[in-house]
């Protein structure tokens, strides 16, 4: 053994004795089945929330784009990479936002990384919601900023922090999702640009679970980002914004900057899913109707969202119930700290278009069977 495999075997014990450990698992996926171990599942935890990553049109658009342009970019960007499949699906990314411009990025998680730094430094801060995505704590962080987080979609604390301290620093900056990934719920944007512009703070949106699903018309925000790998189907992150900003991005954004850029076909993927999702807003609204089902037959209050959460509290009941579920044919993998707060545990349910009727009255018969309900 050495001293490394020693110590990291350690660790594992430990997030194992703590129901912290995570593994990777096969998974074959077709559409909304998906394989693990020999067996067949009806998934409720993909985030391909209008069934688009297998949409005819977005398959053939990506297989001509990977004949034209080949498997891979080749280089950054900046210096050969930014191949001619960049131009419009930035300007679908606008349209879409209602923004000057856009920029795609590697990933969501890239597009996080490399903006937040680039518009923020030292005698900055920030003030991020309670539970925002990882991402943005990992950009806030990386940033060297001051950090503030307040209570979730607390706008009372927000101010109250705001008036503490935004007096003490030079830029400040609001983070929040738009959709909160593990909550399903949504932000009060209209206030949030409100504190934001009576205060000189800039207010950044991450719409990575919003595109396709809750329109993204509010006022007042300076930056949305996004994901291109969820409601899209493809994969890719996007920032749009003034066209200000992105010209700063393109020199600053240290993660577009020293990074490949994505595959032709995966922007001609992309390009093909935003147009469907512009021309067929009906996909999304089946996703949250088909959730607002699973809310009513379970008590719970309806939601503007395809994400809703049963919360179990510890992380061994909510791996019970997903245990439970798979015996009924149905996955709905757990979530646990320290992806959420901790006693939060919960199954992450999400929903997507391409769903069927008789898969929800699936799903909702096994909530039943199993007694699983929220704590
Ligand atoms: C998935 C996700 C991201 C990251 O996007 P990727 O393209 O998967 O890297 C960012 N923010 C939120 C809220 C997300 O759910």
């Amino acid at each position: 053994m050495t001293l490394l495999d020693e110590y990291c075997r350690e660790e594992l014990t430990a997030l194992e004795a703590a129901s912290q450990r995570r593994v990777l698992r096969q998974t074959h996926r077709t559409g909304v089945m998906v394989e693990q171990d020999g067996k067949n599942y009806v998934s409720f935890s993909c985030n391909d929330y209008l069934g688009l990553s297998e949409h005819p049109q977005v398959i053939a658009a990506a297989d001509a784009a990977l004949k034209r342009y080949g498997a891979g970019a080749g280089a950054s960007r900046l210096v050969t990479g930014n191949h001619p499949l960049y131009a419009p699906l930035e300007r679908a990314i606008a349209a879409q936002k209602h923004t000057e411009a856009a920029l795609v990025f590697g990933s969501g998680y890239l597009a996080n990384l490399g903006t937040i730094p680039a518009l923020m430094g030292a005698p900055d801060i920030i003030f991020a919601d309670k539970l925002v995505h990882a991402c943005l704590l990992d950009g806030a962080q990386l940033s060297g900023a001051t950090v503030k987080r307040f209570k979730h979609n607390d706008m009372g604390h927000l101010a109250a922090l705001v008036a503490q301290h935004r007096p003490h620093f030079r830029h400040a900056l609001i983070l929040v999702d738009h959709v909160y990934s593990m909550d399903g719920d949504v932000a009060p944007l209209a206030e949030l640009a409100e504190i934001a512009a009576q205060n000189h703070i800039w207010l950044m949106v991450d719409d990575a679970h919003g595109l396709g699903v809750v329109p993204s018309a509010a006022q007042g925000v300076d930056i949305w980002m996004g994901t291109l790998s969820k409601a899209a189907g493809a994969y890719g992150g996007y920032v749009a914004a003034k066209k200000s900003v992105i010209d700063l991005l393109v020199t600053r954004a240290r993660s577009l900057v020293f990074s490949t850029g994505l595959p032709a076909a995966t922007c001609a993927a992309a390009l093909t899913a935003l147009e469907l999702i512009a021309a067929e807003p009906a996909r999304g609204e089946r996703a949250v109707a088909l959730a607002n089902r699973v809310c009513a037959a379970m008590g719970l209050p309806p939601t503007k969202t395809t994400i809703l959460p049963i919360i179990m509290g510890d992380a061994e009941r909510a791996l019970a119930a997903s245990e439970a579920l798979k015996r009924h044919g149905i996955l709905a993998v757990a979530i646990r700290p320290p992806t959420v707060p901790p006693a939060t545990a919960r199954l992450r349910l999400t929903f997507s278009s391409a769903h069927t009727d008789a898969q929800v009255e699936q799903l909702i018969a096994a909530l039943r069977a199993e007694g699983i309900a929220h704590v």
